[in-house]
């Protein structure tokens, strides 16, 4: 049910980078007082003493034709246009109301026979000026507009501007020592640092440092966070920059950023540039017909070659950040440009546990609480997830309100990050109990006994995030997986469905698709990228296999090789039926079983011959299924 689902999602916490471009702009306070400016302006004429000469009282239109028809008005103005009507009493008071269209006539009628000047309509030179200064305000708002537009973004036509996340020039605090798991990057990045400090040393020996690095690496393994040590190690202010901030649709607009942010780190003689996904303007050009955004796409990146081709002279070392290096336009690779790629992989059992120390020192830990283990287990997981592992333990923790972190709390931590949160409240039937509980046993089972798979570090029947129960694999750091070890895994992937058939006489539930899913995807891979399949070593397709896409044969091929594992993962729960059995009912006695657990009772029976083939009734019924 929940086996081998995919690790936890990448939720990298960006909150270490310097927050270098808030507030910092010193066009939005000047755009704000013309803004205010204009709408005060707006208001005094529409609403202030040039709108009328005397302040007049607001009346119903009722009142003012009962002053009418008692002859008390004077004299009155009649403006149809805006459809108001002024009377001037008598007794000094002056009286506004608004008439409804067309009842202007009637109005003047009923005035001139009571006797009153009537004039047609309000003061007209008040009224131009009023006019024109209302006609013109939508005007000037159009036109802030796009003073602001062309300021923030350096385009239409305007190639320097100053906002948003490059105009700051800030000396990051962050250190090498904030960094770990990554020596040998550091190592590498080192040089840089010195290269700042110290310029002779490299340029009197007649040697060219590379001003261009590239960093290729998954997202969340600290790519930026080394960029700004470099900075922070050398002194030098920081410019940082993301690919997708260049991809605009105004033409012009990316090139204008490109060469605004040279030119700041011209300024500031020596400094960090680093362009985080530069794949999102670095990709290679295309030959074909190309339309306005692929054109303002190319005229950013020419921007970009040209740009770095012209700062030799100057301190300045461009770090670039991508998990696609392959599908960067050659010319930003050659020399003189991003000539040194530096591989930032995701991180070792050894670099892990390192990071996890590393996160964990401004942590309040319980002495109980063991990293090796997570780190063991937290196989795929980036410095970001593992950050973000233990910032939920520290959650967890005061959730708890305990006064150290503790294992629990880890523990939980985990949960949540790779799979989700335990639903323990879910209503399950008794029968939904016994099935998942057959079905995780069946994987720790089949994990168990195989030689080249890890053990389970716990299996649980609580239901978590989407799953049903867990079983919690170990997790393998080699590189290098044999066909043999890949195809055990495969029996323990197909172990949930197999332990399931156990219980219901043959019969299976639909619990085990992402099981089948992560087989099929192994599967495929093995026959079509590593040479593991009947049909030879040829790489059969390239890029992604959808199983829809897939060649017949290539189809057939990765279901015999399900079936086959499946009928393995089916002989050994036959053949140690009581072990099954037995892991199941602990299972639904406990709801979860720890690695010793599972350990203490496989030990128990396959150090006994007699319980080896000891039969919990499950054998026989799963036997006659079979026949
Ligand atoms: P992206 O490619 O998505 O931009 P990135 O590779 O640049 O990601 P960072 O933004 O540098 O990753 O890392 C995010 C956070 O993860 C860091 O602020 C830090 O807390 C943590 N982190 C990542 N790698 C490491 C590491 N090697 N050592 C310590 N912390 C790390």
């Amino acid at each position: 049910m929940g086996f081998w689902e995919e690790q936890a999602k990448k939720h990298a916490s960006q909150s270490d980078q310097p927050d270098q471009n808030r507030g910092k702009n010193p066009s939005y306070p000047k755009l704000a007082v013309v803004l205010i400016t204009a709408v005060a302006l707006f208001l005094f004429v529409t609403y202030g003493p040039l709108r009328g000469s005397s302040p007049a009282t607001s009346v119903t239109l009722s009142s003012a034709t009962q002053a009418i028809a008692a002859h008390h008005v004077a004299s009155a103005v009649v403006d149809d246009q805006s459809q108001l009507l002024t009377l001037h009493l008598k007794n000094g008071t002056v009286e506004q109301t608004p008439f409804p269209y067309t009842y202007g006539t009637t109005l003047t009628k009923d005035l001139l026979a009571s006797g009153a000047k009537v004039s047609a309509s309000a003061a007209q030179g008040q009224n131009i000026l009023i006019s024109l200064l209302q006609l013109s305000f939508p005007v000037i708002l159009i036109i802030a507009f796009l003073l602001y537009f062309m300021r923030k973004h350096g385009g239409l036509g305007v190639t320097r501007f100053s906002s948003g996340k490059d105009s700051a020039v800030k000396v990051p605090s962050t250190r090498f020592t904030d960094i770990a798991g990554s020596p040998e990057v550091v190592r590498e990045l080192e040089e840089v640092v010195e290269f700042l400090h110290n310029p002779t040393r490299f340029t009197a020996a007649g040697a060219r440092l590379p001003h261009g690095f590239l960093l290729v690496g998954p997202p969340g393994t600290g790519k930026t966070l080394l960029a700004q040590a470099v900075a922070g190690e050398a002194g030098v202010p920081f410019f940082a920059l993301a690919g997708s901030d260049f991809v605009e649709a105004y033409v012009g607009v990316g090139a204008a950023r490109v060469r605004t942010v040279f030119e700041k780190a011209k300024k500031a003689g020596r400094a960090i540039i680093f362009i985080d996904e530069i794949d999102a303007i670095g990709r290679s050009r295309s030959s074909g017909p190309t339309n306005a955004g692929q054109q303002e796409h190319e005229n950013t990146l020419i921007a970009l070659l040209s740009e770095m081709q012209g700062f030799s002279n100057h301190q300045i070392i461009i770090l670039a950040a991508t998990n696609r290096p392959d599908v960067l336009d050659r010319a930003l690779t050659r020399p003189g440009r991003f000539d040194r790629t530096i591989e930032v992989p995701a991180p070792d059992r050894k670099a892990r546990l390192d990071i996890l120390r590393l996160h964990a020192r401004g942590l309040r830990m319980d002495d109980a609480v063991n990293l090796e283990s997570l780190a063991r287990r937290t196989v795929g997981m980036t410095g970001a997830d593992l950050s973000q592992l233990l910032n939920e333990a520290a959650l967890e923790s005061a959730r708890r309100q305990e006064s150290a972190i503790s294992p629990g709390a880890v523990e939980a931590a985990y949960r949540v990050t790779t799979i989700g949160r335990e639903r323990r409240s879910a209503a399950l039937s008794e029968k939904d109990q016994r099935i998942t509980a057959y079905h995780e046993a069946g994987h720790a089972v089949a994990a168990l006994l195989l030689p080249d798979v890890e053990n389970p570090v716990s299996v649980s029947i609580i239901p978590t995030g989407r799953a049903g129960g867990v079983t919690w694999m170990g997790g393998r750091d080699d590189n290098y997986s044999t066909k043999s070890q890949l195809l055990q895994e495969l029996v323990v992937m197909l172990g949930g469905r197999a332990g399931e058939m156990c219980l219901l006489n043959g019969d299976f539930t639909q619990g085990a698709a992402s099981d089948l899913k992560a087989a099929t995807d192994q599967c495929t891979n093995m026959i079509t990228r590593f040479g593991m399949g009947k049909s030879g070593m040829a790489v059969l397709e390239a890029g992604s296999h959808p199983f829809e896409t897939m060649s017949k044969e290539v189809k057939a091929e990765v279901n015999e090789m399900i079936a086959e594992a499946f009928d393995r993962a089916k002989s050994l729960l036959r053949q140690h039926s009581g072990l099954h059995g037995e892991v199941a009912t602990a299972l639904l006695e406990r709801e979860e079983l720890s690695e010793q657990e599972l350990c203490a009772i496989a030990e128990r029976w396959l150090n006994d011959p007699v319980s080896k083939t000891a039969d919990t009734g499950i054998l026989s019924t799963q036997e006659a299924a079979r026949n």
